[in-house]
């Protein structure tokens, strides 16, 4: 076995950080270790939970995650945070996973917080969390939490890699439905109102019973649960243990009809055909021919002069099948 594998299995949470870093290396022998790891570990993943988390800036997710995180690491669990953000950047404030906002959980031996990959395509940043999340279960992790803050299709990707998606919302003062993503009530299939304490808890009370009544305008996600609406409060962590429940009880339910297993399958067969395609395209656009006609193609396009689809055939056409080599540039 790969020595960094060997120590990542045992737990060493340094070998862990550095496998990771390899899965977010471009640098090409990088990549060519994390695929070695990731091999070798294989056979010791798929036994965490895998819980997606959602919400706007400011809705509380980092406290939450902190209240769940400790209260799970209380009842033994290893806990692994990690963050898909493709929009990630200091200046924004926006990065996600961020130890500083944790501080509680980031002393906790038993869990593992890493912020989001650095900004990048989202396909690339999910590939990357996707892996990190594998390695982090081979590492002895038996609950995963992956962070979006639901930036363009972001709330979609970590969907597509997890368990089940708890999305995270505000009390609202009757209004509120109006500014949640339809995305977010198609995907979430534990919703939780979040500040649901002191003068806040009756609209809380009421932005869930409108969330309940919005929820019925969508076909749930799975004939094995229909989605459900909770309040709490991650700042004095009631209701935390209910969220728990909650996410136990859709576990059961996808366990018994066989759909955590089947789920996981799908995904697993679309991110095969997700890095292909990632691949062969980028192969695509790297090639001599493509590069070469390309510039005449997009601009008869923009002008209008040529229709899209007789410019796709002639530049999938000009494909050679290789880089450019030699003195070229
Ligand atoms: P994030 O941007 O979604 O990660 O949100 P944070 O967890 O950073 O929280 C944003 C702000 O809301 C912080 O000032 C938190 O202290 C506060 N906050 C988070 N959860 C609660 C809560 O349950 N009740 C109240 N009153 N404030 C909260």
């Amino acid at each position: 076995m790969n020595e960094l594998a060997d120590r990542l299995v045992s737990g060493d949470r340094a070998a862990l950080a550095q496998a990771i870093t390899r899965v977010e290396s471009t640098r090409a022998d990088h990549q060519q270790e994390a695929r070695d790891i990731l091999t070798a570990v294989m056979d010791r993943t798929g036994d965490a939970w895998r819980i997606g988390l959602t919400g706007v800036p400011g809705v509380g997710k980092s406290t939450l995650i902190e209240a769940l995180g400790k209260f799970l690491t209380g009842q033994g669990h290893k806990v692994a945070v990690l963050a898909v953000d493709p929009s990630s950047s200091r200046s924004k404030g926006s990065i996600l996973g961020d130890k500083t906002r944790m501080g509680e959980l980031a002393v906790d031996r038993a869990a593992f917080i890493r912020p989001s990959p650095a900004a990048g395509t989202l396909g690339g940043v999910a590939r990357k969390t996707r892996e990190s999340m594998l390695l982090c279960e081979a590492a002895g992790y038996d609950v995963v939490i992956v962070e979006t803050v639901g930036v363009g299709q972001s709330e979609t990707v970590v969907a597509d890699m997890v368990d089940v998606f708890v999305a995270l919302m505000l009390p609202g003062a009757g209004d509120e439905l109006q500014g949640i993503k339809k995305g977010i009530l198609e995907l979430a299939e534990i919703l939780f109102v979040n500040k649901a304490e002191g003068e806040n808890e009756k609209r809380a009370r009421r932005s869930a019973r409108d969330l309940e009544a919005a929820l019925h305008l969508f076909a749930p996600a799975s004939k094995n649960w229909s989605p459900v609406v909770l309040t709490g409060s991650a700042l004095t962590r009631d209701g935390i243990d209910t969220l728990w429940e909650t996410i136990t009880k859709h576990r059961k339910a996808l366990e018994e009809a066989g759909e955590l297993d089947q789920r996981r399958r799908g995904q697993q067969v679309r991110w095969l055909w997700s890095m292909v395609e990632d691949r062969v395209l980028s192969q695509f656009r790297a090639d001599a021919g493509v590069r070469n006609a390309a510039g005449t193609l997009e601009d008869a396009v923009a002008k209008g002069s040529l229709p899209a689809s007789e410019a796709a055939e002639r530049l999938i056409a000009s494909y050679r099948g290789g880089p450019e080599r030699g003195s070229s540039s």
